[in-house]
């Protein structure tokens, strides 16, 4: 900036300087060209001055009277008074064959011939001059002469000072026009006079346009800016100059330019300035953007907040401040309960809108040297500083307190919640992504203990992981090498009558032992494998179906699988190819299929119950159990869950919740049944309620298919051992 603005100030200065140094040599060009006019000029004027003498020197009369022989009255006449009173000539000399003067006229009168002898010493040069061409010319033979053409006048002039006067001289040689003969010797020479003075000098100021013209005696140099025509004597010395005002044109061009350059000089200054201030402007627009950039990349759009980018450095920053003051901080991960379903009922403006208000009810409940960040849809990553457990306990359950406060949006109301991970940092070094990942698993252990809760990280969640991940590896191997089996619970009426069983998985690992369907399950849709599970209980089901043809055979349809895209027509074909009829299966589903709405769900499910197949909701009571997804959704049956039947016959009022569902369920048409029903009064109780189907271990344990068989034929071939989980028996 500032070199811009050098170079634009160096630019007008050298403008300046040009225009400057332009202008003296055009006043110079001027001065010089001006002086040499006038130096050329006088000479002219002297010259002239000679030259009016020829008049009369240039003639026969001349010859007669004023050099063959001195005539005193001719020479005053023609020689004298006459150049005062025509031309204004100061004076005249003449001077005779010998060189002498014998002759003077001064302002009209007849003086002593030596009336200006310094003159007289001066012109000698000039007389000599003279001499010098009369004998170069050689003798007049004047019969060749014809008057006014044949003779070359002799004229010589020169510039003379006498004491304090410059006088020019003109001086001519007496030569006959025509007939006069000269005498046998040298002919007179006539010197005219004029005197520079000031009327001489105005006008020969005049006659070149000269400004203050003035003569100045000797040899000084001139005034400053004065031009000056050196006058010099016929020997050569300075006798005196001609000096004038030059013109100085380029001064005058330089005058009038001024204000112009002056005005061009402001606006490039000006313009520089603009420049200066716009690539300024530009700059910092350009450092703007580019800090909007750095916030963009470092920052959630949504919420403001540092994004996973930006943590790292926070991370950093805490974990230095806290080994150089030995105080620990806490990484808690934050991760919303139910914030999907926000999402999905009332739209993703909605979910945004709370998405904003819980960063900010997070950011109320923090110090300001805390430092919270947004790492994904509706997970906050909350570095506590100088923390401690207690400390982050308090902070944990601030939050989780907070977020659990009904939340005002624009469309409504919502209720979410919040699980925390928590990890406590000390001075062991531990990078970003480890803590993260510690709290992280900490925060999932919070979700599976029941929402709205923390938990401190442990190493044991650790072996969990690790464990899962062992688990996957045998899975899959396990699914290949057919390490997985079924087995079917009945379902019983009231009357005891076996009306169907529901297939479940079981999985005796050879590596890992018995693994529990429920374990194994949410491993498989973890990692992907649940699809190949799905698939396998199904193509399973549907083939051992073929043994209870009057059974109805209930599935447990994971919701990640039923959202897989061609669940449906897989199904279908796989019902094709073993050849079931699909109105004997019930696919039971859980709330979590139900939960958000989501339409393509909704459309899955209808073709399903369009192909013939009945839509079972699982474990109904448990999760986020609306009453409403009976309403809105395609179900045919209801399973109260074993939770809501082990409180029956305890608290008065799961009998009368259990009431409420039956009858809501029959006024929808739709089929209800109880499962983990254990004993004999929860059945009675039911059965009050209006739910007479139940599933449990008091009427059968989940057993092998061999089993069921055995159970439809009216015994029990597994009775004594157990069978498959023991304790097999019928309550009928
Ligand atoms: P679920 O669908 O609720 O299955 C019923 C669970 O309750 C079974 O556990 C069953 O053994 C157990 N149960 C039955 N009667 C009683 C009782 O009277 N008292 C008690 N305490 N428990 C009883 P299981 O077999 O361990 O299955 C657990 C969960 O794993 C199932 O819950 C189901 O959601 C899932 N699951 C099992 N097999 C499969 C499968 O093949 N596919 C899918 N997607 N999920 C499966
Ligand atoms: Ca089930």
């Amino acid at each position: 900036m500032l070199a811009a603005f050098v170079l634009s100030a160096a630019s007008v200065a050298m403008l300046g300087a040009t225009h400057y140094y332009s202008s003296i040599k055009v006043d110079n060009a001027a001065r010089e060209h001006a002086e040499r006019v006038v130096a050329n000029g006088l000479e002219q004027f002297a010259d002239e001055i000679g030259k009016s003498s020829v008049d009369q020197t240039y003639w026969d009369e001349a010859v007669l009277y004023g050099s063959n022989r001195i005539d005193p009255k001719w020479v005053s006449d023609a020689f004298g008074r006459v150049f005062w009173e025509i031309d204004g000539f100061e004076g005249s000399i003449l001077f005779d064959h010998r060189d002498a003067a014998v002759f003077a006229s001064a302002r009209g009168h007849d003086e002593a011939p030596n009336h200006y002898s310094q003159v007289i010493r001066a012109a000698k040069p000039l007389i000599a001059s003279i001499r010098d061409r009369e004998r170069k010319r050689g003798r007049v033979d004047v019969s060749k002469l014809v008057r006014g053409s044949q003779l070359e006048p002799i004229t010589a002039h020169a510039i003379i000072r006498d004491e304090d006067a410059i006088f020019f001289l003109g001086a001519s040689l007496v030569q006959p026009d025509s007939k006069a003969v000269p005498a046998d010797r040298p002919a007179s020479i006539l010197v005219i006079l004029e005197r520079m003075d000031k009327t001489v000098t105005d006008q020969i100021g005049g006659r070149f346009l000269l400004n203050r013209p003035q003569l100045r005696l000797g040899s000084n140099p001139p005034a400053m800016g004065g031009g000056q025509a050196v006058i010099r004597d016929p020997l050569g010395r300075q006798i005196a100059a001609f000096e004038f005002d030059t013109p100085m044109p380029g001064t005058q061009l330089s005058h009038r330019l001024w204000p112009a350059l002056a005005l061009f000089a402001l606006a490039l200054l000006a313009a520089t300035a603009w420049i200066i201030r716009a690539g300024r402007a530009m700059a910092g627009s350009l450092v703007a953007s580019e800090a909007r950039a750095t916030h963009l990349a470092f920052h959630d759009q949504l919420t403001g907040l540092p994004n996973r980018a930006r943590l790292n450095e926070g991370f950093a920053q805490l974990a230095s401040s806290a080994r150089r003051t030995g105080k620990q901080f806490a990484v808690m991960c934050i991760d919303l309960d139910l914030f999907k379903a926000v999402n999905d009922n009332f739209g993703h403006l909605a979910g945004d809108e709370l998405i904003r208000l819980v960063a900010s009810t997070i950011q109320r409940n923090c110090r300001p040297d805390d430092f919270l960040a947004r790492i994904g849809g509706d997970e906050f990553i909350l570095l506590q500083s100088d923390s401690s457990v207690s400390r982050a306990s308090a902070l944990a359950e601030r939050v989780i307190a907070a977020i659990a406060e009904p939340v005002e949006l624009k469309v409504g109301r919502a209720f979410i919640g919040a699980s925390i991970g928590l990890v406590i940092v000390d001075g062991s070094p531990i990078d970003a992504q480890e803590a993260l990942r510690r709290a992280d698993l900490a925060m999932y252990a919070a979700k599976q203990a029941g929402r709205n809760g923390y938990a401190f990280f442990k190493p044991s969640f650790d072996r969990a992981v690790r464990h899962r991940m062992t688990m996957q590896t045998h899975l899959h191997d396990a699914l290949a090498s057919g390490e997985l089996e079924l087995v079917y619970q009945p379902q019983v009426d009231f009357a005891g009558t076996v009306i169907g069983v529901e297939a479940l998985a079981r999985w005796d690992s050879a590596a890992l032992g018995r693994v529990p369907p429920a374990a194994f399950v949410q491993v498989a849709e973890e990692t992907g494998l649940i699809d190949a599970l799905g698939m396998f209980t199904i193509r399973r089901a549907f083939e051992d179906s073929g043994r209870w043809p009057d059974l109805r055979v209930a599935i447990n349809v994971s919701a990640v699988q039923l959202r897989t895209g061609d669940f449906v027509d897989r199904l279908n074909a796989l019902a094709a190819e073993v050849g079931i009829d699909p109105r004997r299966f019930e696919l039971e589903i859980t709330e979590r299929v139900l939960l958000g709405d989501d339409p393509a769900t909704v459309a899955g499910l209808n073709r399903l119950r369009a192909l013939g197949f009945r839509i079972v909701l699982d474990d109904f009571g448990t999760g986020y159990s609306s009453l409403g997804y009976l309403q809105r959704y395609p179900i045919d049956k209801v399973k109260i869950d074993r939770t809501f039947v082990a409180r029956v016959g305890i608290e008065p009022q799961a009998e009368a919740v259990v009431v409420a569902i039956v009858r809501l369920a029959k006024a929808l048409g739709m089929e209800v049944l109880a499962e983990g029903v254990e004993t004999e009064a929860q059945r009675v109780c039911l059965n009050v309620a209006g739910c007479s189907d139940v599933q449990g271990y008091l009427t059968g344990k989940p057993v092998a298919a061999s089993e069921i068989d055995a159970l439809i034929a009216g015994r029990s071939p597994n009775a004594q051992d157990g069978g498959d989980v023991g304790e097999d028996r019928l309550s009928a």
